[in-house]
Formats: structure tokens, sequence, C-alpha cells
């Protein structure tokens, strides 16, 4: 299944600005996570977009640690970041940090002041709430606001050599402390965090704020379409402000410590595009729930099955084309929306109906012997693998007359419209011929332990009694040739559509789903031995299932359920 093209207003607004020649047709792009958590399905839709323009338009995307933050960057999720994004099936033209650019902040910091446009302010944090105002009111200035530029320019450098405390002095954008968009009541581009950074160490004592960095990196790295989430709209002024009064592309000097570090990079003039965030339901995707999820052990670690990182996603096996196509389909807008985890799900089937081969598996085993063969019959049935797709091939199938068929098709007190084995009646084992159960065993407590069954000869597949009619086919393996396998039933972590509501005086924690994981001992056909981690299948009439990418090995099997055959989701909710 390859993904449509799916138009939207970036892509539209992208066309545009090719058709008038903004940028020389040139379209680049950038995914910048900050590097403190894994990546969740909704950053897929931030990769998918960015990337996916990137690939449609010939052009370029870069992947950019945004760690202006000196937080513990952990290495861990910087690898995992890339890895998650390799594994979605893209490839970035440049791995960058924006520590990468903290001499140019810098630079464009005093050339602010040298315009007369930013100062050292000394005002407490505070101090700068108060003066800052609110909503309905105007902010007022700060008291140090007319410095002058050689004072200005003297204290900056003076913070940056590390001669003021944490927290003692801001550099701030002059801007006007009565515009109704708070951004623009003087933010500060500038704070002293005397904390070493995970790449510049002890080299720098400032740290340059997010909108203010972001913007300029946007603009070293020649980005021509800066695309992020709506919570930026309001900042996006502030953004322009900056770009404008700094003129990158044609100020080289600003660019100049990048050059010499042997970083060579085009700037242009970035503009700034917002659309929704991706929401789910039936999940979290806060990084301070999933870190708590986490930590407190309520689920196996970030790769867990049932989480929504996108390494989770990858364990639990839906394909990457799944992720890439459900977003491309939800298109990008402004609209907040909810998109319910069943429409993600149909993908994965979607996904996995055209490429996974089938198999035969039991998970719930019911011992039945075919009473009118020898009990040394041995036998290799051919199956196809798929039935849609001739070039998957077939397949042998061991065969003999000791099977185990699953629990659940046979009732010894049939409900209404039950179509599968009963006592004395008739059923078609795929790809082996119509069995009558003769005769029900069952262990002194009364549970059936064992069916009996006979089977017509004249109606096994190419004779002319296989066409003979019975209600239902259930599937089966051979008990002598089956191995054994852990299989990992993996169901929704929250039972609630929005886990996230805590309107009710409920958190998440008080939804997590009791029966989310469920694990069981399944007999698979022979054919499933020795495989490689990660290989997906339909395990015919139980749905989607992958060997663990971590547990699974030849001699100890393990595989994950993906997703079952049907919504059981929509059902309920009908009936
Ligand atoms: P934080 O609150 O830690 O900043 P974040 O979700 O913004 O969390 P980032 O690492 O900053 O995480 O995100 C990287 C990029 O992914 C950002 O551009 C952000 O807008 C985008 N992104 C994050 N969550 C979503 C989402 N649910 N849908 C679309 N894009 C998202
Ligand atoms: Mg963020």
């Amino acid at each position: 299944m390859s993904e449509s093209v799916v138009n939207h207003f970036i892509r539209s607004m992208i066309e545009a600005d090719r058709a008038r020649g903004a940028h020389g047709g040139r379209v680049a792009t950038r995914f910048p996570p900050e590097p403190n958590g894994y990546l969740h399905l909704g950053h897929a839709k931030s990769i998918c977009l960015n990337f996916g323009m990137a690939r449609d338009f010939g052009g370029t995307c870069n992947l950019r640690f945004d760690d202006t933050n000196p937080a513990k960057e952990d290495i861990e999720y910087v690898n995992a970041i890339q890895d998650d994004v390799r594994w979605l099936g893209f490839e970035w033209a440049n791995l960058l940090h924006a520590s990468d650019y903290f001499e140019v902040f810098y630079l464009c910091g005093e050339k602010l002041i040298q315009q007369g446009l930013a100062y050292v302010c000394d005002l407490s944090a505070d101090d700068v709430r108060a003066y800052r105002g609110t909503l309905t009111e105007p902010g007022r200035n700060s008291p140090f606001r007319e410095r002058s530029m050689e004072e200005n320019l003297d204290l900056f450098r003076r913070m940056r050599a590390g001669e003021f405390d944490d927290g003692a002095r801001t550099l701030r954008a002059k801007i006007d402390m009565a515009s109704p968009n708070i951004n623009l009541r003087d933010p500060a581009l500038y704070r002293i965090r005397k904390v070493s950074h995970q790449n510049t160490g002890d080299t720098w004592c400032i740290y340059p704020m997010y909108d203010y960095a972001h913007c300029i990196s946007d603009a070293v790295e020649g980005i021509t379409h800066s695309l992020c989430t709506l919570e930026f709209e309001d900042h996006r002024p502030l953004y322009d402000w900056c770009l404008d009064q700094l003129d990158i592309e044609h100020d080289l000097a600003l660019t100049a410590p990048l050059r010499e570090k042997g970083l060579h990079m085009t700037p242009s003039r970035s503009r700034q595009t917002e659309f929704a965030r991706g929401n789910l339901d039936y999940t979290v995707m806060s990084k301070r729930k999933l870190i708590a999820l986490v930590q407190d052990g309520l689920v196996d670690g970030w790769n867990d099955p049932r989480m929504p990182t996108l390494s989770g996603a990858r364990r639990r096996g839906f394909p990457p084309a799944a992720i890439r196509t459900f977003w491309e389909r939800m298109g990008y807008s402004k609209q907040v929306a909810t998109i319910e985890y069943s429409v993600l799900e149909a993908c994965v089937r979607e996904v996995l109906d055209a490429e996974a081969s089938r198999r035969l598996a039991v998970l719930d085993p019911l011992p039945i012997e075919i009473i009118n063969l020898p009990a040394e019959h041995r036998e290799t049935l051919r199956f196809s693998n798929h039935p849609k797709d001739e070039a998957q091939g077939t397949r042998e199938v061991p065969f003999s007359p000791r099977l185990y068929i699953e629990r659940e098709d046979f009732a010894e007190v049939p409900p209404k419209g039950f179509h599968r084995l009963v006592p004395g009646g008739e059923v078609r084992l795929r790809g082996v011929g119509i069995v009558r159960c003769e005769d029900v065993v069952k262990n002194d407590a009364g549970d059936v332990t064992e069916l009996r069954v006979s089977l017509d000869t004249s109606t096994r597949p190419g004779l002319p009694g296989a066409e003979r009619k019975v209600k239902g086919t259930i599937h089966w393996v051979c008990a002598h040739s089956a191995i054994e396998a852990e299989v990992r039933l993996y169901d929704r972590l929250f039972d609630v559509p929005n886990p996230d509501d805590d309107s009710d005086g409920k958190t998440y924690r008080d939804h997590l789903n009791p029966g989310s994981k469920r694990i069981v001992r399944g007999y698979l056909e022979a054919s499933l031995a020795n495989l490689a981690a990660e290989s997906r299948f339909q395990f015919e009439r139980l749905g989607y299932f992958v060997s663990d990418r971590f547990d699974h090995t030849a001699e100890k099997p393990v595989f994950n359920r993906i997703v079952t055959l049907r919504d059981s989701y929509a059902k309920a909710a009908k009936s």
C-alpha cells in the first residue's frame, strides 16, 4: 500500500511559494525534538509532515536536537529519537544540535543591543512577572529599559563571562510593554544558568530562550518552512521580529563562527506555519505522563507494546507504513481534533492484510483425535500463504490425526447461531476436510479434555466431495509438530476514551486497563520455527502477530498480538 497524496493547506502553501519563486523554489524543513523523552505517535505527525514535504518537493529535512536547555540530555533519548525517525522510514539531510549555534545566538544578542533593540534587565523573576501586566492590562517598562547601548553591551559580555549569579540579570528584547500579545512585552532572550551543558560543557553560563534560539536556528540552517504546532501561533510575531531585526541571511558576520567550525550552511529567512497537534483517544501523550508510567513501573518500559511511543508501536508490531498512511490521510489543518485510536488500527490492519503471510496457530488448545486415520499417519499439506497475493507462494503444513483446535470452536451446548463443532455435528477443518464429532472425552471434574472425530475422506481437497457444504470452517495445528510459544495478547492501555480528563477527580492512573496484557501459551504450525525477530504474520482467525523484537529467539519463541482481525471496540459500542 502506498501513501496517497492528500492535499492540505501546508502543501498548497508550499506549492504557491514555489510558484512565485520564493527561496528559489527550494524547500527545507526540520524536525526539532527536545531530547528529553521518547518520540510518540503525535510526534510522528510532525515527522511525517516535515520529512514528507521535503520528500514530495525534492527538498531537505534536518533532524535538529533542540538542546538549548542545559538539562540532562540523555544520550538514550538522542539515540532512540534517531532510531525512531529512521524506523518511520525517513533520513535527515543533516543531524544538528541547537547548541551548535550558541556562538551565533550570542552574536545576535550583541547585534540587537547595538541596534538599541535589547537591554540587560536586573529585575527579579517575580518583578518581571509583576511588570508584565495581564491579558487585559498593559505591562510597565522595566526601570532598566533605558540603559545605554554601551552599558548593555558591557553587562551582556560580563553575563557571558560569569560575573553574575543565576537569575540576577536577563537580556530582554525591547519591543512593546503595551502590546496586546504578551510574548512581545520585552521577552527574555537570555538567562544566566551556571549549569554545564551536555554538548558545550562549561563554556556557557548564559543560555538562550526557546523562541529566540528557534527562529535563529531555522534561519541559520536555511529552513524555508518552519512547521510547528498551534501553541506557537502567538509566538510567531516574536519569531518574525527577531529575524526581521537580525537579517541573518545578509549579515555574514553572525554566522562566521559556524564556517570557522567547518559548518557551511546557507542562511535564509524562514517562515513559521502552525498546524494542530495530533491527538488520539484511549491514550496519553504528554511526556510527563509517559515518563511517570515508565518510572512508576505501570508499563514495562518506554517500548512496552502498549505505549503510544514509536518504540512501543514498533515493538507492538505496527508497520511504519501504517503510521505514515494514518497521518497522511488525517491531513494537516488548524482544527484541533482527537482521532479515534481505531482509525490507526484500521490502517495497521490494511497494511498487514496486504503484506502479512497467513499461518495457523492455536492459542487455547483443545486436542482432537481423528479416529479413522491410523495413529502413525503423517502427511504434508500445501497451503497458500496469502489469499489475495499469489506472489507470496505456498508452504508445507504438517498434518496428523492428532490436532489442536481452539477450545472456543467447540460447544457442548451451543448458543444460537453457533456454526462450529458440537457433539455429533460437522465442521470443516481448514485445508483438510469435514470432520464429525463422535465422542467428547472428559476428566473427573467434567471438563472436556479431548474430542474424538471422524474425517469424511471424500471431502478432502481436490476430491469431488470437497464441494460439500458445512456451515463452519475452523483452523487447527498438528499436535506432533507444533511449536510452543509465549504469546502476549495486548489491548489498549487505558479503558476510557479520554484518560487525560480528570474532571471527575480521577486521573489517567485510575483508568489503566487491567486486561491490557495477557500471556498465554500458544501452539504454532511448524513453519514458524526459526524466525527472525520482528516478523509479522496473520494467525488465521486470530489476528496479526509479530515475533518480539527483543525477547523472541528460535529456542524460546515470543509473539505479540499486533491487532485483532476486527475492531472489537466498534462491535462493543454497537451491541
Ligand atoms: P515538550 O512539552 O517536552 O516540549 P513536545 O511534545 O513539544 O513536548 P518536542 O520534543 O518539543 O516535544 O517536540 C518536537 C516537535 O514535535 C515539536 O515541533 C512539536 O510541535 C511536535 N509535536 C509534539 N507533539 C505533537 C503532536 N501530538 N502532534 C504533532 N506534533 C507534535
Ligand atoms: Mg516542545
